[in-house]
């Protein structure tokens, strides 16, 4: 099984300095090699891969970058013309140095573990925090640039080709209702509460944007307040991830198949309140993460659709003629006289809904694959600072 470790690089500042261009190389070579696209669709990777010969020649910044790095960037363009082809992603688009901001050794031999240190290709030796330790054999490096903070994603393969038995295990079974007051309810009562609050940092991030947006265009000034926004950003990413992580792995250790509500897009994209659009995000993070720790295990998570879910009864299956208000915390029904809270009820509705669908679905395998692709590769879009 393929898995990320990313762990954070303390280079020293003259190694800063060649991190820095090196990532400048690489988004010159992007941003080249997709006006050359662009200009000709003809031209594909293996045409663009048999020229850094010759621009190595004619330009000496590209000797000073490792030829797999280099390589890299043309399959990352190329990645994102497959993606537009497939109808996934949109065009791509030419970066500013803002948006490009990582470059990677495809292979192990361009990056080494030597005396504790990240050994790197034209780079050198960097101090590294390894914080635990990753199995299996070294596949990749990203080199990652946050702002102030230098990190590295590495890739493993352990060669284990899956743990999962490959079937739905409902042993342990849960659903889980997304609460409008930011809880997850489960379908077996117990409540997950949300100690997020964005409020304070959403002020933040608008006060900051229209202070950015005030300042003249390529002046010192901007580029300190760009870097002010996008510090407060992190610390947003930060604290939602933290949460995210520790939420995830409790659902993961505990159950074996998992059911969400289907997210609801349209929703989302309306929602102009910035502290609330950020919470939402986390909710989809949580999905995410909750599948591919789940899978991990050898479990599985479904979407089910959340229809009707707090009208219906989910003892004897009775729907409420009205639409319970959102001040009702309780749902009564008057078929079977079942009083319960009323995000349990809709747990448990999902919670039905889920199995349901694992049993029509003749080939609960597929559903987990499909999830199982679209977790690692938002996944890896994530590790990759590029989500
Ligand atoms: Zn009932």
């Amino acid at each position: 099984m393929i898995r990320s470790y990313k762990f954070r690089l303390y280079p020293a500042k003259q190694q800063v300095k060649v991190l820095n261009d090196t990532i400048e190389t690489c988004r010159h070579l992007y941003n080249d090699s997709l006006g050359e696209r662009n200009a000709d669709w003809d031209v594909g990777y293996w045409e663009q891969q048999n020229l850094l010969p010759l621009r190595k020649q004619e330009n000496k910044y590209y000797k000073q970058v490792h030829s797999q790095v280099l390589q890299d960037v043309l399959q990352r363009l190329d990645k994102s013309y497959q993606a537009f082809f497939r109808k996934i992603a949109r065009y791509p688009k030419f970066k500013r140095r803002e948006k490009y901001n990582s470059f990677t050794y495809p292979q192990y031999g361009g990056f080494k573990f030597k005396d504790g240190k990240l050994l790197l290709s034209h780079v050198g030796s960097i101090k590294i925090r390894m914080h635990r330790i990753s199995v299996g054999t070294l596949k990749r490096c990203t080199v990652i640039r946050e702002i102030d903070q230098w990190f590295c994603c590495i890739t493993t393969d352990d060669g284990i080709e899956n743990n999962a038995t490959g079937r739905a295990d409902t042993n342990k079974p849960v659903g889980i209702d997304v609460g409008l007051l930011n809880w997850l309810t489960l379908s077996d009562g117990r409540v997950i509460t949300n100690r997020l609050d964005f409020e304070d940092h959403a002020k933040k991030i608008k006060r900051l944007q229209r202070n950015l947006a005030r300042k003249k265009k390529r002046s010192n000034n901007r580029e300190k307040a760009r870097i002010q926004l996008a510090k407060t950003w992190r610390k947003v990413r930060h604290r939602r991830d933290d949460f995210v992580h520790k939420v995830s792995k409790i659902l993961a250790d505990e159950y074996t198949f998992i059911v969400f509500e289907k997210l609801i897009i349209k929703n989302m994209v309306r929602n102009h309140h910035l502290a609330k659009a950020i919470m939402e995000a986390t909710w989809g993070k949580l999905r995410l993460y909750t599948a591919y720790k789940v899978e991990r295990r050898g479990g599985q998570t479904i979407a089910a659709n959340p229809n009707g879910t707090s009208q219906k009864c989910s003892r004897c299956g009775m729907v409420a003629k009205d639409r319970l208000d959102l001040s009702v915390r309780t749902f009564e029904c008057h078929g079977c006289n079942l009083v319960i809270d009323r995000d349990a009820n809709a747990a448990r509705n999902i919670l039905k809904m889920g199995l349901e669908q694992a049993h029509a679905e003749k080939q609960p395998i597929l559903v987990r694959q499909r999830i199982s692709k679209f977790a690692s590769r938002k996944q890896e879009a994530h590790v990759l600072g590029c989500g």
